[in-house]
């Protein structure tokens, strides 16, 4: 009896030591589960959230990068812009400079004695590499010439400008950056391109030239404004404006040959008592080069035929009259 309530105790004391047991471990893993649950949400969360992180930072700097393409493009597309207006006011100046109005009738003033020929040779748009060439051509026929110039500064070009005024020649301007748009956007940006090459000749030379040839003519229709506001203008500084009444043709974009402006030349010139032959001094004007003595050798076997320089005396040619200003 004493034996079996000593066994009975002895279970009962296992029951509760197994209960108490159970009890902690049912405490243990219900405080430590949730806990762990917690640290692996949490750290998959940062994860998750990192990832998105990164994924802003790829996209934006995906976004920079296109934007930056985009400036890019749009910077090579002004420049484009440009460089077309640049070609369209190109292509303007050959089409307006190869206009040869009414011949005869544009030479202003009284008329010319009948007795004698002059022709005056103008080189347009210098200077330029073929200068020298052009000055030692006239130098070998001992011919005096007009070079309507552009501000180009440079030591060959003021070289070159300076050679011009030393060897007698006539320095007459034709604007400094002979770009039309500009030139003749207003009265404004005409007297300013107008006072930059004044004074660049000036500095350049010490010659303060008094003879203009506007770009593309006086008659050229690019002009913004009335020409003959500007017109007004030249005539308030004393400053005349020629342009021409024979053409050599090669204002065109495509070369003409030397035998094409030769008879350009000679057919313009031929009947007239007073000739403004236009030519070219530029890059691409190798065949005006080539053609000048032929046609200085012409003309100097023509009857009482005389090559000059334009200077203040010399009756203009002039497309557009000036009107007289009466005070
Ligand atoms: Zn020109």
């Amino acid at each position: 009896m004493a034996n079996e309530q000593q066994e009975s105790s002895i279970d009962r004391r296992k029951r509760v030591q197994f209960l108490k047991k159970a009890i902690v471990t049912g405490l243990v893993i219900g405080v430590t589960v949730p806990w762990a649950l917690c640290a692996v949400l949490f750290f998959l969360a940062a994860g998750i959230k990192n990832e998105a992180k990164a994924e802003r930072q790829e996209n934006r700097s995906q976004m920079e990068a296109m934007e930056q393409e985009l400036r890019r493009q749009e910077e090579q597309i002004a420049q484009l812009n440009s460089q077309l207006s640049e070609f369209i006011a190109q292509m303007e100046t050959e089409r307006q400079e190869a206009i040869v109005p009414d011949l005869d009738a544009s030479v202003s003033g009284e008329e010319e004695k009948s007795t004698g020929h002059k022709v005056y040779l103008t080189f347009d748009d210098g200077p330029s590499k073929y200068t020298n060439d052009i000055l030692d051509i006239l130098k070998k026929y001992g011919v005096k010439a007009t070079f309507f110039v552009l501000g180009k500064p440079g030591k060959g070009n003021e070289a070159a400008l300076n050679r011009i005024v030393e060897e007698g020649h006539t320095l007459g301007m034709h604007s400094y950056s002979h770009k039309y748009s500009e030139i003749y956007a207003t009265k404004e940006s005409f007297i300013e391109d107008f006072q930059g090459i004044q004074t660049f000749l000036e500095e350049v030379t010490g010659v303060t030239s008094k003879l203009y040839r506007f770009p593309g003519g006086s008659s050229n229709t690019v002009t913004a404004v009335d020409i003959h506001e500007f017109i007004g203008y030249l005539q308030e500084q004393d400053v005349v404006y020629y342009d021409w009444n024979v053409s050599s043709g090669d204002a065109a974009s495509q070369t003409l040959s030397v035998e094409a402006i030769y008879e350009n030349c000679i057919e313009g010139i031929v009947g007239k008592s007073v000739s403004v032959v236009l030519f070219h001094d530029a890059a691409d004007k190798k065949t005006t080069v080539e053609a000048l003595p032929k046609i200085i050798e012409t003309l100097l076997k023509m009857e009482d035929t005389e090559i000059l320089p334009i200077t203040e005396e010399s009756k203009p040619v002039q497309h557009v009259k000036a009107e007289v200003i009466e005070n």
